[in-house]
């Protein structure tokens, strides 16, 4: 994957470090391009805030800041801007210009404090509990945008005293998996000479559950199928899935 910060610096991560002395919680990642360098929005969002933070909103301290709301539900907050570029209701693409790198704000220096709040409201998803309210920014980035995986398949051509059980172990996978692959409803029924296909053999492909998620979500994004999700994971309920859950999707 690209570099995500791809021309800045990272000045200060994400997490616990020592300022004068004592230990001090820092929720999100300082970033430095250059004074006024343009900033561009990491990801799409509504702009639920744009101007200069005012004591007791969740944004005191941060200057002049712009809050998106993501697809996820998460404050996103781009701080310290010199200027912000758009404004209240705004939607913004990836990669749209949202303002300037500044100093505004309690900062000793021109940068860029992007941070990641697990909630947008109330006061911008703003909590004294720094550590569980906010999320590591890179990975979070990372994770935004679920990539699909490539659709790649085998072909196996069944022979005599083949079982799929058998099948399935060969290649690394499930009878499930191959079962769903094939549409085969029986796995007593597949006939010498058979061709199935072995959906991504050796290479599974995991994904965990994410707050919002549903399998129509999951499904759509992996290129595949309700049922195939279903039958992979031996699912018994599609309504009871589990943030956190890991799900084969290939
Ligand atoms: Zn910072």
């Amino acid at each position: 994957m690209a570099n995500l910060f791809e021309g800045y610096t990272i000045t200060s991560p994400y997490g616990w470090r020592r300022l004068g002395g004592k230990s001090d919680f820092h929720p999100g990642i300082d970033l430095v391009k250059a004074h006024k360098a343009p900033i561009y929005a990491f990801t799409g969002g509504t702009v639920l805030y744009a101007g200069m933070g005012k004591a007791g909103t969740g944004l005191n301290n941060y200057g002049n800041v712009v809050v998106l709301k993501d697809d996820n539900g998460r404050a996103q907050l781009y701080a310290h801007l010199d200027r912000v570029a758009v404004k209240i209701g705004d939607t913004i693409k990836k990669d749209e210009l949202i303002g300037y790198q500044g100093n505004t704000g309690d900062v000793t220096g021109s940068h860029l404090h992007y941070e990641v709040r697990e909630k947008a409201s109330p006061l911008y998803g703003w909590s004294s509990d720094l550590v569980n309210s906010t999320l590591e920014p890179t990975a979070y980035l990372r994770d935004f945008t679920p990539q699909p995986a490539p659709v790649t398949s085998t072909n196996y051509i069944v022979k005599a005293g083949d079982t799929l059980s058998e099948i399935a172990k060969k290649y690394n996978t499930t009878v499930n998996i191959i079962k769903a692959a094939n549409n085969i409803s029986n796995e007593n029924f597949i006939r010498i000479g058979q061709v199935l296909k072995i959906p991504n053999a050796s290479n599974p492909v995991y994904y965990t559950v994410k707050s919002g998620d549903n399998l129509t979500k999951i499904a759509n994004t992996y290129n595949t199928t309700i049922e195939k999700l279903v039958s992979m994971n031996d699912i018994k309920n599609i309504n009871s899935l589990q943030v956190g859950q890991k799900l084969r999707v290939k």
